[in-house]
């Protein structure tokens, strides 16, 4: 599996998963693009792949600003030509119950996963219709996709909706050898779950051991976290991929967290 003359944009790649697709990608030949909200953090992604001899350029981007996105893309496609890949990856987590959630905190989360992974899909397929070379769309879903867990109404209800547009894009990019899947992590151990363990035990009122054990792992088949490297090596075998026979598809990452 090599990305060799590919390009690659990845949102939300100066941290966790978003970051290690990016590092994965670039040791598989690719040029990548390492689009995050935090500029600094997309730079130190950017300074790991070029310190390892591989070509990266960091993109400020908000995913939820359609300038942004449109722009953030075209500087991609300015220095090295074209775009191939899109990992639109970039979220965040919000735990409330429904009856105290803020609507402001709905609305983010659903802009952030949803708007976000529109708006850059939109994006690369623009470029990879008018290049006509064909292309693979790759949306960050998650086991939420799938199934729903208390507190997360926002997120579940994104993620869900992440399938539903993966689904579409497959159906109208066949057309232009365009293919989308979505990848369905289960708990990867990122900033992003870290900061959910303290808030899940006082809203449960458990310790945050209890946590990780009762809630993020009960359900997998051997008590193990997914890695960033799992999820990034399944990211790269969908980039590489060479054809249709492989879109529309969702593929879950989770240790048998749930077999949907
Ligand atoms: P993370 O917090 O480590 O990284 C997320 C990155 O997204 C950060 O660098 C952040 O700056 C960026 N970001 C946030 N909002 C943005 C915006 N508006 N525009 C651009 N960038 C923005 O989180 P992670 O765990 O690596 O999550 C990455 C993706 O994987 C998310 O879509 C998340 O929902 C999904 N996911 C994570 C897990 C998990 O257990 N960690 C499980 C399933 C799915």
């Amino acid at each position: 599996m090599d990305l060799n003359t590919k390009t690659a944009l990845i949102t939300g790649a100066g941290s966790g998963i978003g970051r290690q697709i990016a590092l994965t990608f670039a040791r598989a030949g690719a040029n990548v693009g390492v689009a995050d909200l935090n500029l600094q953090t997309a730079q130190q992604t950017v300074d790991e792949i070029t310190d390892n001899n591989g070509n990266a350029m960091a993109i400020a981007m908000d995913v939820t600003n359609e300038q942004q996105v449109d722009q953030g893309t075209q500087a991609l496609v300015d220095q090295y030509g074209k775009i191939d890949v899109l990992v639109s990856n970039a979220g965040f987590q919000h735990i409330d119950p429904i009856i105290s959630l803020d609507f402001a905190d709905w609305r983010k989360i659903i802009a952030v996963h949803l708007d976000g992974a529109f708006l850059n899909t939109r994006a690369a397929m623009r470029h990879m219709v008018k290049q006509q070379t064909g292309g693979s769309i790759i949306l960050m879903g998650s086991v939420h996709s799938k199934v729903a867990s208390p507190l997360k109404a926002p997120y579940v209800s994104a993620k869900h909706g992440t399938l539903g547009l993966c689904r579409t894009v497959a159906k109208e990019g066949a057309e232009h050898n365009i293919r989308a899947n979505l990848i369905c992590p289960g708990f990867v151990k990122t900033p992003l779950v870290e900061k959910q363990i303290p808030e899940q035990a006082k809203e449960f009122n458990i310790s945050e051991e209890e946590v990780v054990k009762k809630i993020m792992l009960k359900d997998t088949v051997d008590g193990e976290f997914t890695t960033t490297e799992d999820v990034a090596n399944t990211a790269l075998f969908l980039a590489a991929f060479p054809n249709n026979a492989l879109t529309g598809q969702s593929i879950i990452v989770s240790h048998g967290w749930t077999m949907e």
